[in-house]
């Protein structure tokens, strides 16, 4: 009889994932397990939206899992454990989906190594995106460091064996029969409710709903509803795509189709949004490829860049402080929600790297602790992006103007009320640009300076100061390089 495991990591769902498939396919009993990494876990703070939304994942798959009869090995221990687990039972492989990051990199080459001396095979899968590490390259074979290029060779190349569906439904008689166990609390792995517990993204399934509403609705309008966040214009799959609770390979087939028989706006929409997809795969061959972006630069002549590193600067920031109405409302949707609006990530990096000429990595780990979505390689990305250091980054000199972006985006000021209600009252007019209006809004009982901050910078001298801090920095390093 041939025994395996199934190590869920990503990949929290049964259905159409590709490792599991293979593993059930090629034996004749799995024994499904899970680690809570307490490599990661230590680290964290007691209140973590993403460990108690993980948690939530968990619940869910067992009681599928239950619903066939069997359970899932829940763990709290070292990534090792599964190595214990495997000689314990005496299976034959283990099996997974592949993780692109470095740290699971190394995780997952110790964990071959060791598996290798009991001649237990570690087998892993693509599953997270659809194309991985170096499958495209361009015509020097070298991977792709700007996206339309890599956009088009992506398109290209894409085949349908490049989504197809995994059905393990009909294998999963073949997951080891056990009698279930009581999932650990939250509490007792240490960490304390956050309040997503009653939210809809915790539900079995809410995914598949996500996506349905999309395809059947935002699809249509996605195009141009996506800049407005005021708008509930995305799809918000972003924190299912981060954990695998919905198969990317099966919203890229279902947009195609729809792409394929919809007219118009609907198959404008959808191929916007694939492109969304494929800025995803961009930025995980990235990080596969370039790994040193982890720790710095991806343009080498940034790393010794002069950022500053003002702490109450970068606390206002963090807490919305700025004076900056359409900055600090993202700030705060950030700070209670776990997620910001694409476009406001975009402002709020922009803000910090170019306005208030903070480090990108002290904004990129504070998005880190915070999005319910964080996933390395893209917000890695987004930051190099946003602060011109990265692959195909905006040039330095574009700088977003809250102002104008404000005016442009929030036009009603809807989104800037909802999350700063003390403008609740106030004509959108005003909360552009608070501080030309201050005598008006002292009419709806607010004073700048004690009721709504001041701004904490002035745009445009801090703009230009920015502008001859790069033009300098990029002066001196090419006089460097050349001498
Ligand atoms: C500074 C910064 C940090 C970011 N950090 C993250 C992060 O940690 N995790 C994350 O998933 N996305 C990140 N993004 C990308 C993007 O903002 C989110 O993916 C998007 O807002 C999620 O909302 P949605 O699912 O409704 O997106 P939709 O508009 O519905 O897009 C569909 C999917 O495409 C992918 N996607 C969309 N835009 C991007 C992008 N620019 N780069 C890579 N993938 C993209 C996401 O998986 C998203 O779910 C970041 C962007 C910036 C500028």
């Amino acid at each position: 009889m041939k025994k395996a495991i199934f190590w869920f990591r990503r990949d929290l769902r049964l259905e159409d994932n590709c490792a599991f498939y293979h593993c059930l396919h090629d034996n004749d009993l799995v024994i499904p397990i899970f680690i809570f990494d307490q490599n990661i876990l230590e680290k964290l703070p007691p209140k973590d939206k993403r460990v108690e939304f993980i948690w939530h994942c968990i619940q869910n798959l067992k009681a599928e899992l239950n619903k066939v009869g069997s359970d899932l090995i829940v763990a709290y221990d070292r990534p090792s454990k599964v190595i214990e687990l495997a000689k314990m039972h005496q299976v034959t492989a283990v099996y997974c989906n592949e993780d692109y990051e470095p740290d699971a990199i190394q995780r997952d080459q110790f964990v071959q190594q060791e598996l290798r001396r009991d001649n237990i095979e570690f087998k892993s899968y693509k599953d997270t995106v659809i194309f991985a590490k170096r499958e495209i390259l361009n015509q020097q074979g070298e991977p792709y460091h700007v996206f339309t290029p890599y956009k088009n060779a992506w398109r290209a190349k894409l085949h349908s064996s490049n989504f197809q569906h995994y059905p393990t439904e009909d294998l999963l008689e073949k997951l080891v029969k056990v009698q279930n166990t009581e999932l650990t609390s939250l509490e007792s792995l240490g960490f304390e409710k956050t309040g997503i517990a009653d939210k809809p993204i915790v539900r079995d399934h809410h995914a598949h709903k996500l996506f349905a509403d999309f395809k059947a609705d935002k699809a249509q309008q996605y195009k141009e509803n996506r800049e407005f966040p005021s708008i509930s214009g995305t799809s918000f799959l972003s924190t299912h795509f981060r954990f695998g609770t919905i198969s990317i390979r099966k919203v890229v087939r279902e947009i195609l189709e729809l792409s394929d028989v919809a007219m118009g706006r609907f198959r404008e929409g959808s191929d916007t949004w694939l492109n969304e997809i494929i800025w995803r795969d961009f930025y995980f061959q990235i990080l596969f490829n370039d790994p040193h972006v982890v720790h710095s630069s991806f343009k080498p002549q940034y790393q010794n860049f002069p950022w500053l590193h003002d702490e109450i600067l970068f606390k206002a920031w963090c807490e919305g402080r700025t004076g900056y109405p359409l900055v600090d409302a993202a700030m705060i949707q950030l700070n209670t929600l776990g997620y910001i609006h694409n476009r406001l990530r975009m402002l709020t990096a922009s803000f910090l790297t170019k306005i208030m000429l903070i480090d990108y990595k002290m904004g990129e780990q504070y998005f880190a602790e915070k999005l319910l979505d964080f996933d390395l390689a893209a917000n890695n990305g987004g930051w190099q992006w946003s602060a011109s250091t990265g692959c195909d980054a905006q040039p330095y000199f574009r700088i977003f103007n809250p102002m104008t972006q404000s005016k442009k985006f929030d036009a009603d000021g809807l989104f800037i009320k909802k999350y700063l209600p003390i403008f609740k009252d106030v004509p959108a007019k005003l909360l552009h640009e608070p501080w030309k209006y201050q005598k008006e809004l002292q009419a709806y009982g607010i004073t700048l300076g004690k009721d709504y901050p001041l701004p904490i910078v002035d745009y445009a001298e801090a703009r230009r100061a920015t502008l001859v801090c790069f033009d300098d920095f990029l002066k001196n390093t090419s006089k460097i390089q050349l001498d």
